[in-house]
This record gives C-alpha cells, structure tokens and sequence, in this order.
C-alpha cells in the first residue's frame, strides 16, 4: 500500500480537521484501503524522536506522497517553524518540505495556505509565509480552499493511486475538481440572468452587488456542498467569499459589501 506522510505547517490545522469529517469516503476507509498513513502530527500516536523517525525513514524506504497543509516559514531561516528535533538538529518546515518533496512520487498543497500562501502570508505576512510550489522545483498538485473540502482531498489522492497524475490547470489545480466557476452551478444564476440581485443577507436572489465571488473562484461547492451535504455559503445565505481561489484572503477583501437600494445591476 503506497505511503502518505501529512506535514502541518504554518496554519491552523484546518485542512485535517477538515479531513476527520469526510464521509464518502471517510478517514478510516482511508487508511485501511487507500494508503498507509504514516505521519500526521495531530494523528500520529507516537512523540519526539520517534516520530521523527517514522517521518525520515521515507527518504530511505518505499514511495510515498507527500501532502502538505499550511504555509512554510521562510523568515529567519525558517526558525519560526520547527516541525521537530531529528538526530540532533532542529528541522524546520523548509527543511522538512524540501527533503521529503524532493523525494515524494507525489506533493500535495492541501488547502489556502500551502497552495498559495493564503491567510499565513496575508498582509503584513510576519513569518514571510510562502506556497509549497515556492520551495520546491517540481509539480505541486495544489488543492486551494479554506479549508479543503474532504472529498478535494481523497479523490484527488484516489486519482493518484490509480491513474497517476490528473489533468492540472496553469495553477497546478485538477481540471476535475477546479474546472467550472461557482458562478456557472450557481442555483442562484437564474436571479443573475435577469438582473435581480440581493442588497441584504436573508434576501434569496444573486448576491453579485454583495460581492459574491463566485463568478472568479473555479470550484464545485454547489454540487458537492459541505458537511455530508448539508449546505454551502450560498444556499446558507452568504456571498461566496472566494476561499478556495488564489490569492485569498487580501485578494477577495472586502467579502461583503451592501450595495445602495438603487444600484443598477453590473454586468461581468
Ligand atoms: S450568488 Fe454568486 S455565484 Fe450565485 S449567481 Fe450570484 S454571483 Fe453567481
């Protein structure tokens, strides 16, 4: 079974969190079918040294894929990201990427922050947070959104262990996953074709005037929806705040605005 080591760097751990919630298939169908997880540090049920090893022995052993949450820490020489202490030395997150990236079948940026840098290098960006890509010279499969939706993450690794590499975009992005705008799904698009648009949360009509950016994030959040299908921020009422597009969070500010009672409509 191949190999999976998930490294948690500069960010809030969101994206395994986001993981632990899946449910088609979920965390244990995961790592009973799908690969052999060997290191997670919020998962990993060993500490220090040991955990170390088991992380390092991949560059000595069998294939792997690497999958990456969060943003690396490049100031001071990384010092602000100490993953652990292995033979002796402090290894930092530039340090752990690049070992284990150079080596991985596979490197996956799972979520905002490892995919572009995300709200870890938001302004003014004190630990000079950069993307996975940034440090390595090779393909980074990048999964953007805040968090990863759980399903992003497993069929893309599904893809990888039985077809190899899928159809990526200029991004780095799955043309399967990110192919279709929110925009185009959208089960308010019909309110945007006749021009009737929301001035108010609560109002059920396109939120466009409000700043919705659906129109510039490629994702499939009306189709799949979160949380087992539940809803998502359209249908729970809110604009799309563009999470899962580069460049989020300084680049999809402001997430709402609310526009004068008479404002005319704007076109794309
Ligand atoms: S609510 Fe947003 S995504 Fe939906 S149709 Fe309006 S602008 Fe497009």
């Amino acid at each position: 079974m191949m190999k999976l080591a998930w490294l948690e760097l500069n960010g809030c751990s969101g994206n395994i969190i986001s993981l632990l919630n899946g449910s088609e298939p979920g965390l244990e169908y995961m790592i009973t079918e799908m690969v052999d997880l060997v290191y997670d540090q919020s998962l990993i049920p060993c500490e220090g040294e040991r955990a170390m090893d088991a992380l390092f022995s991949l560059l000595d052993g069998e294939e792997f894929i690497l999958a990456v949450e969060g943003a690396i820490a490049t100031r001071d020489d990384g010092k602000y990201q100490i993953v652990g202490r292995w033979r002796g030395e402090e290894i930092t997150g530039v340090d752990a990427v690049s070992m284990l990236g150079e080596k991985a079948v596979h490197v996956i940026a799972v979520g905002a922050c490892a995919s572009h840098g995300g709200v870890s290098a938001g302004t003014p960006n004190p630990a000079q947070c950069v993307s996975v890509q940034s440090i390595l010279n090779r393909t980074v499969i990048n999964l953007p959104g805040c968090p990863c939706h759980p399903e992003w993450f497993l069929s893309t690794l599904e893809y990888l262990l039985n077809y190899g590499e899928p159809q990526l975009d200029a991004m780095g992005r799955p043309v399967f996953l990110y192919g279709i705008t929110i925009h185009q799904r959208c089960e308010r698009r019909s309110y945007f074709d006749q021009g009737i648009f929301a001035s108010n949360l609560g109002e059920p009509t396109c939120m466009f005037l409000m700043g919705c950016k659906g129109p510039i994030t490629p994702i499939d959040c009306p189709i799949r929806k979160w949380n087992d299908r539940v809803s998502w921020p359209v249908q729970a009422n809110t604009p799309c705040i563009g999470c899962a597009q580069f460049g989020f969070p300084d680049q999809m500010e402001p997430f709402i605005t609310f526009p004068p009672a008479e404002a005319e409509p704007g076109g794309l």
